[in-house]
């Protein structure tokens, strides 16, 4: 495999010796320590930890996807051009992108996430009973979110963490449902 530069060039080592990217200081740790971090707070707290963490994702992916109307205009092909600079930053491959224009749904399947790669390594062998990765959950339905400028909820209904080919994300408008529910 041929190296290539760190989140495409994008990020510095500046004098204080600190990484840099985007006017932010940032930090790189290993998906092992990512996935030991979710499983201790997961083990003690249960579904209360899985859902701040899912919201301390949304926020952060909200922050992305309200700036990055400006360049990329929204909607679904921001959502694609959001993907394809992820997949530049190193951040993960995505295998399948499909949306439905009628209903807002999104689905985007992910050949690994950081926190399936993370469990993988944490647990080599294990199949996890409930999918894993909901952080990545929380910062897809958060970008989704500042797109399309209406809330966004995910579902991961495929995990590689549960022994599935692919980690899969639904992403549905929660304002749109409660309309039709109405
Ligand atoms: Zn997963």
């Amino acid at each position: 495999m041929a190296d290539k530069q760190l989140g495409a060039g994008m990020f510095q080592v500046n004098d204080e010796d600190e990484i840099h990217a985007f006017n932010r200081q940032w930090v790189i740790f290993s998906v092992a320590l990512l996935a030991n971090m979710v499983d201790r707070l997961v083990g003690l707290l249960g579904p209360v930890a899985k859902r701040q963490i899912y919201e301390a994702g949304f926020s952060s992916g909200k922050i992305a996807g309200d700036r990055m109307r400006e360049f990329f205009g929204g909607g679904i092909e921001q959502i694609k051009k959001h993907l394809d600079l992820i997949k530049n930053m190193g951040w993960g491959r995505i295998k399948n992108v499909e949306y439905d224009d009628a209903s807002g749904k999104i689905v985007i399947d992910f050949h690994e996430t950081w926190e399936s790669a993370g469990y993988g390594e944490v647990h080599p062998g294990e199949k996890q009973k409930a999918a894993t990765c909901v952080l990545c959950a929380g910062l897809y339905a958060g970008a989704a979110t500042g797109a399309f400028e209406k809330q966004y909820e995910a579902e991961e209904t495929l995990c590689v963490s549960k022994g599935d080919p692919v980690c899969r994300f639904e992403f549905t408008p929660v304002g749109e449902l409660k309309r039709v529910i109405k």
